[in-house]
């Protein structure tokens, strides 16, 4: 297929390089702007200069799938290393093991069950009068308890989100699981490991092609899209439409950096479930890279707040408010046929990495097979 017109793609995050990497594949010209100085978005990661730890400068980001198709690609531009995500967590002075599984149930109530003695004691735990939970609190009363949940949800949630786990939906907590074996790794998924010399090597990989062109440092200003045949937006989608019905809330995240000579933790991520501890967790960087070895560390303490004008989006809120707003903008985009909004800021989800990638390896197909359909034999 000859191509004829540039396709502009706002952010050089997952989104931006994967669609970026298959549209000029096909053979278009793909200029890819980004207002940061380095490409990767919220999963760059750099080598501490001083330790030689691969830090990732915006927060863990560990890679996870059940999905084949991802997990060769990402691995076609990095070898992936196994990594197993094992979080431990300190409450009320003592540390467990997370997510919440028998060491963790056996630990925390002094008991030494077998597998189903441990299901049944926990049901007995379980508020069986919420028979569809809504909310994130109702969620974790019917399937760990009060003791469990004040022990390593309430404090911890109020803390990520700013509000009380009564005002979330129960979708947050579902993330996470509850095992009755001895099994600590935090997600289920077949695949999970880290990119052995970090993501943005990795998308600095998937960008290298003679028909890509990255733009660091530059804002892409809505009224440039006439100058292209099409715009992959992963940027803001309020911001796209200069925060027409407001502005959509996110939480962002601060990183107390430090540095510790030897090991600090032990472990990659420390959550801490008391509110009397201001942060939400330690992580350890690396530790991410388990097989490096490094004398010095470097650690983040990270601490969640409301994301303001300036700040660095990260959580989506969604909640009621942000729904409504959400639909509006989702109307206004619709109306935009030559611009698709794609990731977690273009379409204003949480999204974990690997549903990052498939998403645009999907977009990316749909666009071509529609320019394919729509040109003359
Ligand atoms: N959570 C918690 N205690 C923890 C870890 C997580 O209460 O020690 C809650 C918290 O509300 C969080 C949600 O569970 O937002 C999902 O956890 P996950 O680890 O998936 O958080 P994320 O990756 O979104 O930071």
């Amino acid at each position: 297929m000859r191509a004829n017109g540039k396709i502009a793609v706002v952010g050089a995050g997952l989104s931006g390089a994967v669609i970026g990497r298959d549209l000029a594949q096909a053979g278009h010209q793909v200029e890819i702007f980004d207002t940061r100085d380095h490409i990767a978005g919220n999963c760059h990661t750099q080598r501490d200069q001083a330790t030689g730890v691969m830090v990732h400068v915006y927060g863990p980001h560990i890679f996870h799938t059940d999905d084949t198709e991802v997990w060769n690609y990402v691995n076609s531009f990095q070898r992936f290393l196994p990594y197993k995500n094992r979080v431990k967590t300190t409450s009320n002075g003592q540390v467990y093991s997370l997510p919440v599984n028998l060491h963790t149930i056996n630990q925390f109530f002094g008991k030494n069950f077998r597998p189903d003695e441990a299901r049944a004691f926990i049901e007995e735990q379980a508020d069986k009068s919420i028979s569809e939970p809504k909310t994130f609190e109702e969620q974790a009363l019917r399937f760990v308890g009060q003791d469990l949940y004040e022990a390593f949800f309430k404090g911890y949630t109020q803390k990520q989100w700013g509000c009380s786990p009564t005002e979330l939906p129960a979708s947050v907590l579902k993330r996470l699981p509850v095992r009755f074996n001895y099994d600590d790794n935090y997600f289920f998924h077949k695949y999970q490991g880290m990119p052995e010399n970090g993501y943005t090597r990795m998308v600095e990989h998937i960008l290298d092609h003679p028909n890509i062109t990255v733009k660091l440092g530059t804002h892409f200003d809505r009224a440039e899209g006439k100058d292209f045949r099409h715009v992959f937006y992963s940027g803001p989608l309020d911001g796209y439409f200069n925060y027409e019905f407001g502005r959509l809330g996110y939480r962002t995240l601060d990183f107390e950096r430090f540095t510790y000579d030897g090991d600090y933790q032990g472990c990659a991520v420390m959550n801490y479930a008391d509110v009397s501890v201001p942060y939400t967790r330690i992580t350890e960087h690396k530790h991410f890279s388990p097989w490096e070895e490094h004398a010095g560390s470097v650690c983040y303490r990270e601490t969640a707040r409301v994301c303001g004008p300036e700040d660095i989006a990260y959580y989506p809120i969604r909640l009621v408010k942000e729904k409504e707003q959400l639909a509006d903008y989702v109307a206004r985009a619709e109306q935009e046929a030559s611009v698709t909004f794609v990731g977690r800021l273009g379409t204003y989800r949480y999204l974990d990495m690997d549903v990052t990638i498939r998403e645009a390896l999907d977009t990316a197909r749909l666009y071509l097979s529609r320019l394919a359909e729509s040109a003359p034999m």
